[in-house]
């Protein structure tokens, strides 16, 4: 049996510790490596007020080699650790079990939030088992800190909620965990899952605070509990339900998911502004940002649901041309069966390449659904069927004899398997490229929730694990469902690294059933979102609204469904719903009137002209209270002297007027504005007027809507 590392006994107190900076124009941190484990000291903006931390990182005290508990003593290795302006890594050891733990700090971009994470190395000839080992763990001295706020928002899977985005009171006693998994299935008296990360801030004077998020799709949690003057953070894989246990092989190595940390001043909008162009600058797909028709306008065809074929996707791509949309988007049903990813012969008789062709000779673009990771019952050559005994050993579960698929799911495989990861990495590029594709969407669950094989690379099930149905009733917890989650979501990720690589310029969709694998993981590795999957004027603006805090509003995508305009005022407010990031038109477009088509085409070349490079490059401002169908509602765009403000009137009689008190102009200028659809005469108005008494609306119709274009008029005359 191992004995436990003794070099933590030798270990010199008194001895000072390694310091070191690390700064972006943003964010200032102090971190010590302190010979057994290290620390953040202090967090502030590069002006501001510091958020000190008390809480050395809580490395692991032990690990399971050969079944037995091996106590681990770190050794801080100043000789091996590193520090220059863009990384901080300090390097502990430990003799026996043999392992390295780099603890390191990132920035990669001259603004916005740094990153942190931790490896640990299996340096020795035996597999070691790690206990959780959290990502981040801070501290936070508080007791200067008044009216502290946590802002944190859910994310918009299968409906967005009636509250959407939270802001909860930091006071003595406060407890909250924020969960994420790529399910979102909500459990009985369980909160709804959230984007993984929280604002907070001070909400007195300058709102100045810190954001910290997860670049993780996998299983993981957020908790923020204060006692006293100390506020516990804590950001890392979910512990629940545990024990938590990994394999680390000889010579493989934990990386826990990383983390963002940034500071900033101006409350939740403060926050966003700062994140959403470092999202695009460090996490985004320079070859997709380079395109200026990102985001683009897309037509999908699951507005007719699986009665997709090829007469109603060449009328569909022709009406596209017609309406000015960019992309034509093949939803389900345009395949053989489930896990036979092969174009059905009786409804694509020359199968699909030659309808990406025609959208392509049309100056279209061409995208297709596809839940690449599930299995079924198709016996035809490239079919990826259950009772073939190498795909049986990647299910997440056996089938039973008289199981059958849904119409488009069937049972999962689990991608963290190795082979069943490099037979998706070949099938996911066979797609992209047989079919032409400049679009990949996918959806149903990629990652496994559970997974019942002892067999595979993540942790062993429990005992009294069972999975017959994945996340049916009869499904049973089982400890094993974080690591399954981080081993799949790490293949995955290798997956879409590897089709980028090989296909620059192709855009992946995360859909996820809908607006389920929202988060900053999946942001480094996609080009948009789904964001719910619930498609009315309300629930496309309510999930924008709260998923646009902390994500780019480009990568924010709105299904617009069929819904009722027997005006077409209504019909306006129905596309707008969904026009203030990417939006794609799910509804036959060949069923709306000459009169709807016209305003449709000019709704779409405005899109282009006016919109799309605000949506881009503006700063956002939530300036109304969260959409609730009832009132009014709006967003601010406002980059470098021009903006828009999309205004939404709900179903209330009574309201015809109101006012949006703006954000982000100068108090000092004056700004002309234009009312799109002429609801007022353009006028001029004082910058002080518009963010104090506010932007007059009058919208004489309820379910009605304005765009308010802005421009910066020079000084104002109050100014001598
Ligand atoms: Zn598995």
């Amino acid at each position: 049996m191992a004995a436990a590392c003794t070099a933590l006994l030798r270990a010199e107190s008194g001895q000072s510790p390694f310091k070191a900076t690390l700064a972006t124009r943003d964010i200032r941190i102090e971190l010590s490596g302190g010979q057994g484990a290290p620390q953040l000291d202090s967090l502030s903006r590069s002006n501001g007020a510091a958020w000190r931390n008390d809480r050395s990182e809580a490395l692991p005290e032990s690990v399971e080699v050969n079944g037995e508990r091996v106590p681990v003593g770190w050794q801080l290795k100043p000789e091996l650790g590193s520090a220059d302006g863009r990384r901080v890594v300090f390097v502990y050891e430990c003799e026996h079990p043999h392992l390295r733990l780099l603890w390191q700090w990132e920035r990669r971009a001259a603004f916005g939030p740094v990153e942190h994470k931790i490896t640990i190395e299996n340096l020795g000839d035996h597999e070691a088992w790690l206990p959780m080992t959290d990502s981040l763990r801070l501290g936070l001295d508080v007791h200067a800190k008044a009216d502290l706020r946590n802002l944190y928002v859910e994310k918009g899977a299968d409906k967005p909620s009636a509250v959407g985005t939270h802001m909860d009171a930091i006071t003595e006693g406060y407890r909250w965990t924020g969960r994420s998994s790529t399910y979102s299935h909500p459990v009985d008296g369980e909160a709804r899952e959230i984007i993984p990360a929280a604002i907070v801030f001070s909400a007195a004077g300058p709102q100045e605070g810190w954001y910290a998020g997860i670049e993780f799709s996998g299983r993981t949690r957020v908790e923020l509990d204060r006692s006293g003057a100390e506020l516990s953070t804590v950001l890392g894989l979910d512990p629940d339900p545990g024990p938590f246990r990994t394999r680390v092989e000889p010579g493989g190595s934990f990386e826990t998911p990383t983390v963002l940390l940034g500071a900033f001043a101006g409350g939740p909008d403060g926050a966003g502004n700062q994140l959403r162009p470092w999202e695009r600058a460090v996490l985004g797909n320079p070859e997709t940002w380079s395109d200026p028709k990102y985001p683009l306008l897309v037509n999908n065809s699951w507005g007719n649901g699986m009665k997709v074929d090829e007469a109603l996707a060449t009328r569909m791509i022709h009406d596209s041309k017609e309406l000015g949309l960019e992309m034509f988007h093949m939803d389900a049903g345009w395949f053989r069966g489930v896990g036979d990813w092969y174009p059905n012969p009786q409804k694509f008789p020359h199968g699909l390449a030659p309808i990406a062709d025609e959208a392509h000779r049309l100056g279209l673009r061409f995208g297709l659904w596809v839940d690449w990771t599930q299995a079924a019952l198709d016996t035809e050559p490239g079919a990826l069927n259950v009772h073939d005994p190498k795909v049986r050993d990647w299910l997440v579960a056996d089938v039973g004899p008289d199981w059958k698929p849904e119409e488009f799911k069937g049972q999962t495989a689990d991608v963290g398997v190795p082979a069943a990861r490099d037979y998706f990495a070949k099938e996911v590029n066979r797609i992209v490229t047989s079919y032409h594709l400049d679009m990949l969407e996918h959806d149903g669950y990629l990652v496994a929730q559970g997974c019942a094989r002892g067999d595979h690379p993540h942790a062993p099930p429990d005992a009294s694990m069972k999975i017959t149905h994945e996340w049916g009733s009869d499904f049973v917890r089982s400890s094993n469902e974080t690591d399954v989650s981080y081993h799949a979501v790490r293949a995955y990720y290798s997956i879409y690294a590897e089709t980028r690589r090989e296909h620059p310029g192709l855009l992946f969709e995360i859909c996820n059933d809908g607006g389920r694998m929202v988060d900053f993981g999946s942001a480094a590795h996609g080009d948009y979102f789904s964001i719910t999957d619930t498609y009315d004027p309300l629930s496309n603006r309510r999930a924008f609204f709260d998923t646009s805090y902390l994500l780019p509003a480009a990568m924010l995508e709105s299904y617009v469904e069929k819904w009722p305009t027997p005006r077409p005022e209504n019909f306006l407010y129905m596309l707008r719903s969904g026009m203030m990031g990417w939006e794609t038109i799910m509804q036959d477009t060949n069923a709306w009137t000459p009169e709807q088509h016209e305003a449709a085409r000019q709704a779409f070349a405005l899109y282009k002209q006016k919109l799309r490079p605000l949506i881009r490059d503006a700063e956002l401002f939530h300036i109304s209270e969260r959409p609730d169908g009832a009132h009014w509602d709006g967003i601010e765009y406002w980059n470098r002297g021009s903006g828009v403000v999309f205004a939404f009137r709900g179903t209330v009689p009574d309201e015809a007027d109101h006012r949006f008190v703006l954000a982000g102009l100068d108090q000092h200028k004056r700004y002309r504005l234009h009312f799109q659809d002429g609801s007022s005469p353009d006028s001029i108005a004082d910058g002080a007027e518009l963010m104090g008494s506010g932007l007059q609306v009058h919208l004489q119709n309820p379910l009605s809507s304005e765009l308010v274009f802005l421009e910066d008029a020079g000084s104002s005359r109050n100014e001598r």
